[in-house]
């Protein structure tokens, strides 16, 4: 077999049982990377993540682990570093949403959505980032959203956290940049998963109807970026967000 771009990495997804983690996972697999697959509590995809990972000849596991639970992912970034040996890459990816009109919008819903897609990330960085500073081509790749570039009603809680993902990409880019580490985020338009499969028709069509491209995205568009961003060929992109969305958010 030919060399492949991410041979002999290992690679950590977070939310990678489904959807745009899933084809991230299987990706990166694809290009040679060991993947830790992350999940909350959906043991049954993620198995299949595995499954679909391991076809690439590669090692995969899975592991339980709110992201939200800072100790957790503590205990679970050791884990895996025993398991693989080293880690190079994380994609944080794990996201939920809790939408309502801000004026009704309850404060646990927007403390929950803030805990999992931003302090989720945050616990990640924090806790993964002393494997991937061993690595000589550490990568973080933090999945945002072009929600948190544009806002959206009905989703002050999930704007928010998307916005913050961007703040705290830069800094980590930052802060992480005297080890040779980059990170960047991908902000998606609106790709087909499970998330938007729950969308209202009306909203779905009308949303289509913006994305200059003509069509919704696959989670397999937002799989071929993170695999260059995690590549050597990216290694002097570091700080930077880049859309996703067809257009959309232009
Ligand atoms: P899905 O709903 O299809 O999958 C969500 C994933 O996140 C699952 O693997 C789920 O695990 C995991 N997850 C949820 N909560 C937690 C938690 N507390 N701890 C750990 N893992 C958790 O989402 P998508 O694939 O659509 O979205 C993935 C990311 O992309 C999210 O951050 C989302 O905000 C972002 N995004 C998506 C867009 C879209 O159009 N789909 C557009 C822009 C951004 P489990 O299976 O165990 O529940």
């Amino acid at each position: 077999m030919s060399e492949r771009v991410l041979d002999g990495k290992t690679a950590v997804i977070t939310g990678g049982s489904r959807g745009i983690g899933r084809a991230t996972a299987v990706k990166m697999a694809e290009n040679g990377a060991n993947i830790a697959i992350i999940y909350a509590g959906n043991k049954e995809a993620a198995e299949e993540t595995r499954y679909q990972a391991g076809c690439f000849g590669v090692k995969a596991e899975v592991f339980q682990c709110p992201v939200e639970d800072g100790e957790r992912v503590k205990a679970v970034s050791a884990e895996i570093a025993a398991a693989f040996g080293k880690i190079d890459i994380l994609v944080n990816n794990a996201g939920i949403t809790k939408d309502q009109l801000l004026l009704k919008m309850s404060e646990d819903d927007f403390e929950r959505v803030i805990d999992v897609n931003l302090k989720g990330a945050f616990n990640c960085i924090r806790h993964f980032s002393r494997y991937i500073m061993r690595s000589p081509e550490g990568r973080i790749i933090n999945i945002s959203s072009v929600i948190g570039l544009t806002g959206n009603a009905g989703q002050a809680n999930y704007a928010a956290s998307k916005a913050g993902i961007i703040g705290l990409t830069k800094t980590a880019a930052r802060e992480f940049a005297g080890r040779g580490v980059t990170c960047n985020a991908i902000a998606p338009g609106y790709i087909e998963t499970d998330m938007t499969a729950v969308l209202p028709e009306n909203l779905a069509e009308k949303l289509k109807a913006s994305i200059p491209l003509g069509r919704t995205g696959q989670a397999g568009d937002v799989a071929n970026l993170a695999v260059f961003l995690a590549s050597k060929a990216a290694g002097y992109i570091t700080g930077e967000v880049i859309r996703v969305d067809g257009g959309m958010a232009m």
